[in-house]
């Protein structure tokens, strides 16, 4: 992925991730909201109710004083009946007004009960009052049943408390409303997130997951090219010399685990530096790699590995193989790149490109190795060389003649 494209994703990842925190911050908030309305309109609702109480209280307490014949008692209701108008009347000013710390807004339908028709509560309260004070300050022989404040008070007490109860009522709807309106916004908020989650797992995670895995696959396949051309021979494309030293080594612990014997073959091409010289390099690299893959048809067995291992040489590991068997392949192998009949005028023992081998085989053990095993064959190798080249040689020194 390119680096833009994977800032860009980052980017948005960032985007939608804060959209999420101010979403959750707006729910926290509207949930603090909801619980102050709440807390709000329980303590509006209170003081509306204990006002249709003291009212009630108020007008009690005026019959009990106009009906009161003991100068004393009557000292008592009217002190009572002033402190009950005097609660009355902060409790309204905290309804309409609240306090300096915590104003009270009303809201129109509310400002229309107390100030407008047909309600008018807010002029009923303070005649109500106002009548109530100046029955409480009437000279004793005024206190009569007939007495115009008392009348008002009895008559009025009804219609206050009505008042009260459609207040308490307005009271309660604003703020179930207000409530609806902050649960709507939180679910609002919580579908909001909901999508925004969903936006993230199928626009970023998803691509990006994706992205990882098919750089995953992408860089084991490398890898894997990697291994294998390091264990490669760029020229011929069979095993190098550090694969064969490698399979040697491996084979060898094998065959002396299980007391097996192993061979070794190694090829030289006879007289190449002469065609180098007069075919040129380049068909020099081409007749190795004829020769290359002459050797790996000719390989029947599938344990068998071949390798080059270096220059003009070639190696064949021929697991829990014995000295005939070896033998055998490798005078298959010789008689094989004889019969790839590539011209080569300039070779002192035939016309065409041919090898000399050198066998070896060994029971691996304690008192062997791997390098004895090579320098037997390389032994052998030189020993056909020296005898005429085009053949192979044991390891024992025997000469195998061509046939
Ligand atoms: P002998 O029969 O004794 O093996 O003689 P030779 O000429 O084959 O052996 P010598 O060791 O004298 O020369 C080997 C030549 O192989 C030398 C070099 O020019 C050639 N050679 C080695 N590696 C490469 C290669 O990768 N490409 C090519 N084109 N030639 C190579
Ligand atoms: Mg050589
Ligand atoms: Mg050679």
């Amino acid at each position: 992925m390119k680096i833009r494209s994977l800032l860009k994703l980052t980017n948005t990842y960032f985007l939608a991730l804060s959209l999420i925190a101010l979403l959750t911050l707006a729910i926290f908030i509207t949930m603090h909201q909801v619980i102050l309305t709440q807390r709000d309109s329980a303590y509006l609702i209170n003081l509306s109710g204990s006002q249709r109480w003291l009212s009630q209280k108020a007008s009690l307490l005026s019959i009990e004083l106009v009906y009161s014949k003991n100068p004393a008692e009557q000292n008592l209701l009217r002190h009572n009946l002033l402190q009950i108008v005097d609660q009355i009347q902060s409790n309204n000013q905290l309804l309409l007004k609240g306090t300096p710390d915590k104003p009270q807004h009303l809201s129109p339908m509310m400002k229309s009960l107390y100030f407008n028709s047909p309600l008018n509560s807010e002029t009923h309260l303070q005649r109500f009052t106002s009548e109530a004070l100046a029955l409480a300050k009437e000279p004793s022989l005024s206190l009569t049943p007939n007495n115009p404040h008392f009348t008002y008070v009895l008559q009025n007490n009804e219609t206050l408390l009505e008042n009260f109860v459609s207040i308490v009522n307005q009271y309660q709807t604003e703020s179930e409303a207000k409530i609806q309106r902050l649960q709507l916004l939180n679910s609002a908020s919580g579908a909001i997130i909901l999508l925004t989650i969903t936006f993230l797992g199928v626009y970023i995670f998803r691509p990006l997951t994706n992205t990882l895995v098919a750089e995953k696959i992408q860089l084991e396949k490398t890898n894997q090219e990697l291994s294998l051309l390091s264990s490669m021979d760029g020229l011929t494309g069979i095993a190098n010399r550090r694969q064969f030293d490698q399979s040697l080594a491996q084979l060898w612990s094998l065959a002396s685990r299980k007391t097996e014997p192993i061979a070794l073959i190694i090829c030289d091409i006879d007289f190449f530096k002469a065609y180098n010289d007069h075919y040129g390099h380049l068909q020099g690299d081409e007749c190795l790699k004829k020769v290359a893959s002459g050797l790996k048809e000719s390989l029947k067995r599938q344990g068998d590995l071949l390798a080059r291992y270096g220059g003009e040489e070639f190696v064949v590991i021929l697991p829990n193989t014995d000295i005939d068997g070896a033998a055998k392949v490798a005078e298959v192998l010789r008689a094989d790149i004889e019969g790839l009949e590539i011209p080569h005028l300039f070779s002192s023992v035939s016309p065409r490109i041919t090898v000399s081998a050198g066998v070896a085989c060994l029971y691996a053990s304690s008192t062997s190795s791997p390098e004895h095993l090579i320098e037997a064959a390389d032994q052998a190798l030189y020993q056909a060389k020296q005898t005429g080249r085009n053949r192979i040689v044991l390891a024992n020194g025997l000469a195998i003649p061509q046939t």
